[in-house]
């Protein structure tokens, strides 16, 4: 009898297990959905019972997979929802019964104190950057960078036309006047927590974006070997357990973050390889996206140079000895490189075209708005010994950046008859070697108020043969960006 039962039993077991495919399940089993409380009105029960039952949950008829597993969706109303899941079969008539509460609002954690706050605060305007500090040179303070509209900032100070603004708890920095407005009175200084992440190849960029509750300051650095971008945003604090990141990446290797203050946190964003081509952050709603720049092909066949003739109008620039004016030699050295970079290939756009003014305002957006891949500004300089040669130099503001300015040094330095080097100008605040978003070089080509230096520049064939080297320059740039590449297996 014994030896029969368990035959039987065995029997039932294989049967179910190689023909119905089907786990022994006793009673009802309820997988998910018994919940306490839910802060979502669409609701999911998943359970299994005996293959071959009928399943109702709330008196529907539910389908039952052969499996045994079954499942519904549910649309709760605000408060208790009973469920009541019924299994018939022939043998039993089981019932199970549970209630799930749904809120409709999941409580928000408490992030700040609830103290009203009596400081004054600000909100920034398009075009609106920070300073390190609240020093001025020739062309303004010391820059940390450009900074979105729409982002409050606690002020601590009024230093003449600035605002000295905190941005964590250990760090402050200053603000012009004229690129931000009071918020309204009781307007807190900017705090969240962060949110989820993604990262994602939008066809000419790869874009780095975090959620936040509010726009939040932000300060941004590059740093080389290995070259990565460095976003601090102040007032955050992490919260982020979700960071997407598609694998058609083609300017960014790999992006992480750390706290590294109680309300600073740091995203670090490795490029893949070692140049940068340009970079960028902004709000979009209160996510803060970064755009990291595809980089282009090597070569200057295709790519789209920005040509920049300093002053103009009514803008002189420099006047030499014998009254040539500094930007009209700008505009023609402008009009030779463009020629010669054409010739190879590439396409230009010009600031401006003519003798007309032309703000840096106006000149960026240019720039911008062409979407140019790289930028060199042609300028004349003055001071010193007008006896002596003063000679050549370029200058770069991110380091980035830099090797651009030096090749093109470097050709200008090599010229027949020789040139004398006034150098390599790093961390230069000129305004159009601010924006991120392309590599840029600024070429002093040689002294208008150096004797030797004037009767040079003031000699088309002499100007035309140093345009000619600076097209080089920039060829050479391309050609260490290709070796590179090549290293690198890109
Ligand atoms: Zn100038």
């Amino acid at each position: 009898m014994k030896a029969k039962f368990l035959f039987l039993t065995l029997f039932f077991v294989t049967f179910f297990c190689v023909f119905s495919n089907a786990q022994i399940i006793s009673g009802i089993k309820v997988v998910s959905g018994k919940t306490d409380t839910v802060y979502r009105a669409t609701h999911y029960v998943v359970g299994a019972v005996s293959p071959g039952s009928e399943v109702l949950i709330n008196g529907t008829v539910v389908k039952q997979y052969k499996t045994g597993s079954f499942g519904i969706e549910l649309k709760l109303v605000e408060g208790v929802n009973p469920i009541e899941i019924r299994v018939k079969n022939n043998k039993e008539d089981l019932l199970e019964k549970f209630s799930v509460y749904y809120k409709l609002q999941q409580p928000k954690p408490v992030i700040s104190d609830t103290n009203s706050y009596h400081g004054m605060v600000v909100t920034t305007l398009p075009g609106a950057y920070l300073n390190y500090g609240a020093g001025e040179d020739r062309l303004g303070g010391a820059k940390i960078n450009f900074i979105s509209e729409g982002v409050n900032l606690a002020v601590i100070d009024s230093v003449n036309n600035l605002y000295k603004v905190r941005l964590s708890d250990s760090r402050y920095s200053y603000l012009p006047k004229e690129y931000a407005v009071k918020a309204p009175a009781g307007t807190k200084p900017p705090f969240s927590l962060t949110g989820s992440w993604s990262v994602s190849n939008s066809g000419k960029s790869d874009k780095v974006r975090i959620s936040l509750d509010q726009r939040l300051p932000y300060t941004m650095t590059f740093e080389l070997e290995p070259s990565r971008i460095v976003v601090d945003i102040h007032g955050a604090q992490c919260n982020s357990n979700w960071i997407t990141q598609y694998l058609d990446l083609k300017s960014v290797e790999y992006v992480d973050f750390s706290q590294t203050e109680s309300d600073v946190m740091r995203i670090v964003i490795k490029i893949k390889g070692n140049r940068c081509w340009g970079y960028s952050a902004s709000y979009s709603g209160n996510a803060l996206v970064i755009d990291v720049k595809h980089a282009p092909d090597p070569t200057l066949k295709g790519m789209t140079i920005g040509l920049d003739a300093g002053h103009g109008g009514s803008a002189s620039g420099a006047v030499s000895p014998s009254g040539y004016k500094e930007k009209d030699l700008n505009l023609s050295m402008v009009y030779i490189l463009k020629e010669e970079l054409e010739k190879r290939g590439a396409k230009v756009v010009l600031s401006r075209k003519d003798d007309s003014d032309m703000n840096m305002t106006e000149r960026k957006r240019i720039f911008k708005e062409a979407g140019i891949d790289m930028l060199i500004s042609i300028h004349c300089n003055a001071s010193g010994n007008p006896l002596v040669s003063g000679g050549t130099s370029t200058y770069y503001r991110h380091i980035e950046y830099r090797d651009l300015a030096k090749t093109i040094l470097e050709r200008l330095v090599k010229m027949d008859g020789g040139i004398k080097n006034f150098g390599l100008v790093g961390n230069f605040n000129f305004s159009l070697n601010s924006p991120t978003e392309y590599p840029s070089a600024l070429v002093e080509t040689l002294f208008m108020s150096s004797l030797p230096d004037e009767e040079k520049i003031t000699d088309p064939q002499f100007r035309k043969a140093m345009m000619t080297e600076v097209a080089k320059g920039v060829e050479d740039y391309l050609k260490i960006v290709k070796k590179e590449n090549k290293r690198l297996n890109r």
